[in-house]
């Protein structure tokens, strides 16, 4: 339950409502605006009674809040969040992230070779996977440790911080310590006692949509996080499940705007594997900007023909370059920098 107080109501008045809400065993998260002060209601809200909130003349509206999340929730939280990871700044006004970098790690010549071009382009997040979830337990599956230690001497080389995927709990030390963005992919979207460990933590976390989630699974699934402290998420769109085989997946653009009208959690749009095409990453990606994605994460590979994963929807160096330069006006026409 949200209770929006009128304007220039006396701290006291809201000081005297706010114990007599808790008196009857709700918690009263404040949030305190310019114009207007909300108390968010967390708790058992049942045992409120709206008509005797509402018969408070201070109160200029009661809302039941519908949606199961809530810290997740932009009305308890109406100014966009905006996470700082290594002194780059990515949510609300920011410039776009732009994180991009080969789908797995695959050398020490790869990697830093591909984080040198993409920086110089304009990336500002290096990803990279160490640990592949891979459909055939045949396929490639990283490189794992030894991945995690050659994104780290990509990032010594560059300044870039590291965004690259968990797979399991028993990693995440390992993974605090070692990287500055911890993805948590779309198979494991739902993988609960993950996310409640991931909430444990105080990492940036880059939570990916899972293959046939709702906006609302997907934001419970922030929820998890951030039940347990971890407020520092940011979303990723990358394209779901639909009857349509044409694409690896269909990129739900719709979610963007869905997402930023319901929560105040940064989303970025992932069109590599929304696609699985290395020739529709550019339109996509110009797409995902002009409906207000707050960044990219696109898979840039040297040798796309010969990538131990996902080279069907890398894009060579010197098309991410083309394609930063070609954000740039549409970034502008959306008030972003870049
Ligand atoms: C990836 O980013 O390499 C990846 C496996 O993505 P997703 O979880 O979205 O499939
Ligand atoms: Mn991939």
């Amino acid at each position: 339950m949200i209770v929006i107080m009128r304007q220039h109501t006396p701290q006291k008045e809201i000081d005297a409502l706010t114990n007599a809400l808790v008196s009857k065993g709700v918690q009263v998260n404040p949030v305190i605006g310019e114009d207007l002060t909300i108390l968010g209601l967390v708790g058992d809200t049942s045992r409120i009674d709206q008509d005797w909130v509402e018969a408070n003349r201070n109160v200029l509206r009661v809302m039941h809040v519908a949606e199961p999340y809530k810290k997740a929730n932009k009305m308890f939280h109406p100014e966009p969040s905006v996470i700082e990871i290594e002194g780059r700044k990515v949510g609300g006004n920011s410039p776009l992230a732009l994180m991009a970098g080969p789908c797995s790690v695959e050398s020490e010549e790869q990697i830093c070779s591909i984080a040198e071009s993409v920086k110089k382009s304009g990336a500002n997040f290096l990803r990279g996977g160490a640990f592949k979830p891979r459909t055939s337990p045949y396929a490639f599956q990283g490189l794992r440790y030894q991945g995690l230690e050659l994104l780290k001497e990509a990032k010594a080389k560059t300044g870039m911080p590291i965004v690259t995927e968990i797979m399991s709990p028993y990693d995440i030390e390992t993974f605090v310590e070692n990287v500055d963005v911890i993805q948590v992919g779309a198979r494991n979207m739902q993988n609960f006692d993950l996310l409640r460990e991931l909430g444990k933590t105080r990492k940036p976390i880059l939570l990916k949509r899972g293959l046939s989630a709702t906006i609302e699974e997907w934001l419970m699934s922030a929820e998890y996080i951030m039940a347990g402290g971890n407020n520092q998420i940011i979303l990723c769109e990358r394209g779901i499940r639909t009857f349509e085989t044409f694409t690896r997946n269909t990129l739900d653009l719709s979610a963007i705007p869905a997402v930023k009208h319901q929560s105040h959690l940064p989303v970025v749009v992932d069109p590599s594997h929304a696609s699985g095409k290395w020739w529709m990453v550019h339109p996509l990606a110009r797409a995902a900007v002009a409906v207000g994605a707050d960044g990219l994460i696109i898979e840039v590979h040297n040798d796309p023909a010969n990538a131990l994963c996902d080279g069907q929807q890398s894009i060579k160096p010197a098309s991410f370059e083309e394609l930063v330069q070609e954000l740039k006006s549409i970034a502008h026409a959306v008030g972003r920098g870049i």
